[in-house]
């Protein structure tokens, strides 16, 4: 298929700083700059080696930076991209980064998910406090084997996540009160968006969530007995009553609703951001999605959409979400905001900017960034 922008791509821009082409190319084995196809299912991870190997190495070293990790860096060029800044050259290949959805946060291809622990003497442990993860502040790494020993984490609160690679992966939890050991700290997940490798972060989100699982099921919510682990699959089970619990999965539509060339997009109330984004909610209990995004879009802004189309979907470990984005187009209706939710809705079109709207791991900004008016 011909790449497009729910797909994995990366765009290069070729010329010099008055003279640029944008470009959209696929990676295939050819050499860099042959337009290219690229199916859905090649993933960031093959794409790395060919990317350092050429124009993202090269874009790093004009940019002035050392390579590191394919994500923050993407992001960083990304940014310096958005706010105008161009780096002037005579060759060709002049810049590059991922595409938003390259970047959002997701189980990394070479991930395998396991229910049992596994003997390991150098595992990749996730350990939780609250929705902090501990890091090691000089390089945002895990803690090594040694520090998460002196934790001294009890054998029921960890529990196996899968291979990343070869590595074994685990989760844990500490209490509220835990310090954190020296050269450590706990770091809220969302702090180490475009921080922190993007594999990593892919298995935090995860990790989050079946830590939250564990701390907050160790007893049965019908009769107060401790759970056990049920076999075979990720659930908790009350031997005395038999009630089961597994992970909450939250669905949550995202909506980008289209009027000819404008799109439109709020700014909530409650956003710790006060960024510019499309429309989401919640399901209600015995909702479709379907019928969830038409609910929401006429209660947020008093509008009626038709076309519904499915974009993407996303985990979103805060605290465990699953965001499903669609974009829609207008029918009728003049925007009447819902003064609890919505602080301001307008449309943006062409040659009007968004002011600030989201970027980087999260399908919000892939979507916004793949309907933005040119
Ligand atoms: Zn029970």
């Amino acid at each position: 298929m011909l790449l497009q922008n729910d797909g994995d791509f990366i765009e290069i821009f070729l010329g010099g700083e008055h003279d640029e082409k944008k470009m959209t190319f696929g990676w295939q084995d050819g050499p860099p700059g042959e337009m290219a196809y690229c199916s859905p299912e090649k993933s960031l991870t093959s794409l790395i080696p060919q990317l350092r190997q050429t124009p993202y190495q090269h874009a790093q070293e004009c940019l002035g930076r050392s390579p590191t990790t394919p994500g923050k860096s993407a992001h960083s060029a990304r940014q310096r991209y958005d706010s105008g800044i161009r780096p002037s050259f005579n060759s060709i290949i002049a810049f590059a980064f991922f595409a938003p959805s390259m970047t959002m946060l997701k189980t990394p291809a070479q991930f395998q998910l396991l229910l049992h622990p596994q003997e390991s003497a150098n595992p990749l442990s996730f350990i939780f406090r609250g929705d902090e993860l501990l890091v090691r502040t000089a390089d945002l790494s895990l803690p090594d084997a040694a520090i998460s020993a002196s934790l001294e984490i009890n054998d029921g609160d960890i529990h196996p996540l899968g291979l990343l690679g070869q590595r074994y992966c685990r989760t844990a939890w500490v209490a509220k009160d835990a310090e954190a050991p020296a050269g450590h700290a706990y770091t809220k997940l969302r702090a180490l968006f475009g921080e922190m490798d993007d594999d990593l972060l892919g298995v935090a989100g995860r990790a989050f969530q079946v830590a939250e699982w564990a701390r907050s099921h160790k007893y049965c919510g019908t009769c107060a007995t401790p759970m056990k682990l049920a076999a075979g699959e990720r659930c908790f089970k009350c031997p005395a009553c038999g009630m089961v619990a597994y992970p909450r999965i939250s669905p949550a539509m995202m909506v980008l609703i289209k009027k000819g060339e404008h799109i439109l997009l709020a700014k909530h109330v409650a956003s710790p951001t006060a960024r510019y984004v499309p429309l989401a909610g919640f399901l209600e209990a015995g909702e479709s999605i379907e019928e969830a995004i038409h609910r929401e879009v006429f209660e947020e802004v008093g509008l009626k959409v038709t076309n519904l189309r499915y974009f993407g979907s996303q985990s979103w470990p805060f605290p465990h979400s699953l965001m499903i984005a669609f974009t829609a187009e207008y029918v009728s209706g003049d925007i009447v905001q819902d003064q609890n939710e919505i602080a301001d809705a307008q449309w943006f079109g062409p040659g009007n900017p968004i002011p600030d709207y989201p970027v980087g791991v999260s399908v919000s900004g892939a979507l916004v960034d793949a309907h933005r008016p040119k």
